[in-house]
């Protein structure tokens, strides 16, 4: 029988975790606080920001939405994101990304101080994912495929993991999570000969190359566990799907990542325990004396 894996217990078991920690700090003065930086009105983006506060606040955090207008000056943001670093009352910023192409993406993530950067896009906090350092945070969504993984007592030590996607954001972040994890990870992307070879070898399969159904019957095997990250709306349908064709492999699947209510269910909550990180990390000092 396969086993569906959902995002929701993970998220929840998080969340659980965090209300101590949440308490602790709030007793001691301290109001973890989320801003999201948005530039434009990109639905995704909006979407993303709302979704993020809602469970932020839910939690009991303060949340602070900024807003730019889409033809806002690298200078501008530049700005904006000095304010967000000299703020006290900030734990945590998330820039919503992509930004828009007269932007300098790298520059802009780069400015981020390290201490705030809860999405893992800062040159320092890659390094640390990169040199397996327990310093600064991954970004959020590879950092919510490792938690699924744990909730669901998967065991990647040892085992042949293959992930399809390379992305700054995704692929390449989650591999160093995963070889930290002492994980064997073979990387597959859009040059990949023989993709169905190596997706079939796979112990575990992890995908997030934004593909609608790209992962069909033909590319697994019995028993393996399936990882779906992609989120693609599907115009013949009309309804979100991942980068699995879902029903083709659910019966052939060990365990799966459903889309909607997988990955993307618990990368909020994630964000959330970021802000806390960065709130314990920030004032610590305070928190000891309490
Ligand atoms: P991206 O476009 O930056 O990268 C896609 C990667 O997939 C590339 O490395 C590319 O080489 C590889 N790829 C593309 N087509 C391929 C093919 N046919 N065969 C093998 N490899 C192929 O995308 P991204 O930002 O990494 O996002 C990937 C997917 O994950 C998207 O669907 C995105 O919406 C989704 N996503 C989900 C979350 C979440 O919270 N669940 C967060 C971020 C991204």
């Amino acid at each position: 029988m396969t086993e569906i894996l959902r995002g929701a217990p993970v998220a929840h078991a998080l969340e659980e975790q965090l209300a101590a920690r949440i308490q602790h700090l709030q007793t001691a003065g301290i109001q973890p606080c989320l801003v999201s930086l948005r530039v434009g009105e990109r639905v995704d983006d909006i979407a993303y920001e709302r979704s993020a506060a809602r469970r932020a606040e839910k939690n009991g955090l303060i949340t602070r939405q900024i807003v730019l207008p889409e033809q806002v000056s690298e200078h501008v943001l530049l700005e904006t994101i000095m304010q967000i670093n000299d703020d006290p009352l900030i734990h945590g910023c998330l820039i919503l990304r992509p930004l828009p192409s007269h932007i300098d993406e790298t520059r802009i993530c780069a400015a981020l101080k390290p201490e705030k950067d809860i999405d893992g896009i800062t040159p320092s906090s890659l390094y640390a994912v990169f040199a397996h350092q327990n310093k600064g945070f991954a970004p959020a969504t590879p950092a919510a495929v490792m938690k699924a993984l744990d909730h669901y007592q998967c065991d990647v030590a040892g085992k042949h993991v293959v992930l399809i996607g390379r992305s700054l954001v995704v692929g390449r972040p989650l591999s160093m999570l995963l070889q930290a994890a002492h994980a064997t990870v073979t990387m597959c992307h859009s040059r990949t000969q023989n993709l169905k070879q190596l997706t079939q070898e796979a112990d575990i399969l992890i995908v997030a190359a934004g593909h609608a159904r790209m992962i069909d019957a033909s590319h697994v095997r019995a028993g393996q566990t399936l990882i779906d990250v992609g989120i693609n709306w599907d115009k013949s349908s009309n309804k979100l799907v991942g980068d699995l064709d879902f029903e083709a492999v659910e019966a052939l699947a060990g365990a799966v990542t459903p889309v909607p209510g997988g990955i993307g269910a618990i990368t909020t909550a994630v964000l959330i325990e970021h802000v806390v990180q960065a709130a314990e990390r920030i004032h610590a000092s305070t928190l000891n004396a309490v």
